[in-house]
């Protein structure tokens, strides 16, 4: 499908990349593709960044029938510009389409967006160390009647915005606060999809973890209210007797491309990783006997955030003597390694623009 290409009229004034929001300098231009039953993808187009005119009355609005994802595309040192693992966004992407009952798009056409996109925006891929382009595809159902249906006319539509570490400071440990009472999703429900309505449903816990002085929420299971799932919106890994122990995809947690890429770095390296269910009883007993070594969460923002504290009902543990872990600086240090080209890429991860 050609992608028909309008330029703004007038560039903005680029931020400067040493003092990068996040999520907050959007670009010149943003893709849209639409869609309609019947018909099929439709009228691809690169047009000036801008505010969308949308129904009142549409379905995402009321009825959040919305998924999204994010990756990122690095300067290398020669100039180039690559992307990390973006056919693994698009199948993720087209899996929580077939939960939220939204359209598939075929992987060639969302892949070929996305490259066209950045190559218009190529001057907003940051050169400075630790900054990147981040991308956010998302879809929409947009029928305009308040009647609770799968929408017919969707969007897919992609913006991208320049951004900087996730941690300005560095990569310093944060402090979680385990969340006994909200939970962010069920198996059955839509916590291994990527959409709008499971963030919502987080901000209240997200809010009073904040009020406690802590960064982050780990999400118990829904049902017994016993295992650990997720950290804030990334994965959790653990480091326990020298063995790497992760929440396994039962159904609730996300599959998360960066917990993907670190269980294969960690393999790779020889580390023994065991995906299964872990309870925070487990955890906080590992950390009080001692055998708790390391925490950390993995995520395409932050690519992995050490855990320093460890809190529940009273119940405090510090992990690592509240610093980073030497696995945990590793897999930072070996990720954005492969992500920014600076060392060979063996599990074919990178595409280049
Ligand atoms: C996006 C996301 C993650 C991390 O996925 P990556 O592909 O590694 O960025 C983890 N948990 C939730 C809930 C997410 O939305």
């Amino acid at each position: 499908m050609e992608i028909k290409i309008t330029r703004a009229a007038a560039l903005k004034e680029k931020p400067d990349s040493s003092k990068l929001v996040f999520g907050k300098a959007m670009t010149d231009h943003m893709l849209i593709i639409d869609y309609d039953a019947g018909q099929g993808w439709h009228d691809a187009r690169i047009i000036p960044y801008g505010p969308l005119q949308i129904d009142p009355a549409a379905k995402v609005l009321h009825y959040a029938e919305e998924i999204f994802e994010g990756l990122k595309a690095y300067r290398t040192a020669d100039g180039s510009i690559q992307l990390f693992r973006v056919r693994d966004n698009i199948d993720r992407m087209n899996k929580s389409a077939d939960r939220l009952c939204l359209p598939q798009i075929p992987e060639e056409l969302a892949v070929s967006a996305i490259k066209k996109l950045v190559e218009v925006e190529q001057d907003w891929v940051p050169r400075e160390k630790d900054t990147s382009l981040y991308i956010r595809p998302f879809m929409i159902g947009l029928d305009a009647a308040l009647g609770v249906h799968s929408s017919h006319h969707v969007q897919f539509i992609v913006v991208v915005c320049p951004v900087g570490a996730y941690y300005p400071e560095g990569l310093n440990p944060v402090k979680i606060y385990i969340e006994n009472e909200d939970v962010r999703a069920v198996k059955g429900g839509t916590g291994m999809a990527k959409t709008g309505g499971n963030y919502a449903a987080s901000l209240r816990a997200g809010n009073r973890a904040e009020e406690r002085g802590y960064s982050q929420v780990l999400w118990l299971d829904g049902v017994h209210r016993k295992y650990i799932e997720e950290v804030g919106a990334m994965n959790v890994m653990f480091k326990v007797n020298g063995k790497i122990l992760t929440p396994d995809l039962n159904g609730s947690v996300l599959d998360g491309i960066t917990r993907r890429s670190c269980i294969q770095l960690l393999k790779d390296w020889g580390y023994e990783v065991e995906e299964r269910r872990i309870s925070a009883e487990e955890l906080f007993d590992a950390a009080e006997s001692g055998a708790l070594e390391e925490a950390w969460g993995t995520g395409t923002a932050a690519v992995v955030s050490p855990i320093g504290e460890l809190a529940m009902d009273g119940r405090k543990v510090t992990v690592s003597g509240g610093k980073i872990g030497e696995i945990t600086q590793k897999l930072y240090d070996e990720l954005t390694s492969i992500q920014w080209g600076r060392t060979a890429d063996p599990h074919g991860w990178i595409t280049k623009l």
